[in-house]
């Protein structure tokens, strides 16, 4: 449970680990997981540990990667989202998609999403042009 005074604290809190998540954004983010079954305590430690990490982009990451919750909260949340593009990794801890981003043949913004390397052939194409 997430009280709108926590999320305002803990808005501030992270706004001042990482500075791009602004703090009304975040309260928004705590707004929508009110209801999560986490006491404050666990769900303030795991947006710190997921502010802390460079791997995490947006703080909607808090409730969907599951590293930052203790194993008897993790029992409790709902199954991560599967890789698109790899199977049996999850969509944003996928250690493949990571591997290609450091290869540089992959965006880190499709991290767990389908990603089509585009063609020379393809990236000629005029746009507006229409498929025949
Ligand atoms: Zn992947």
């Amino acid at each position: 449970m997430i009280t709108e005074s926590q999320a305002k604290a803990l808005a501030v809190i992270l706004h001042e680990i990482r500075p791009r998540w602004s703090a009304p954004a975040m309260v928004k983010v705590f707004e929508r997981n009110h209801a999560h079954p986490a006491a404050f305590a666990d769900i303030a430690a795991a947006a710190v540990a997921a502010a802390r990490d460079p791997k995490v982009d947006t703080p909607g990451c808090i409730f969907i990667d599951r590293r930052f919750w203790p194993p008897e909260i993790k029992a409790q949340l709902p199954k991560p989202p599967p890789c698109e593009d790899h199977i049996g990794q999850d969509a944003h801890t996928c250690r493949s998609c990571w591997a290609d981003v450091k290869a540089g043949i992959r965006p880190q913004t499709h991290i767990g999403k389908h990603h089509e390397a585009v063609s020379e052939e393809a990236a000629s194409v005029i746009e507006g042009e229409e498929e025949p």
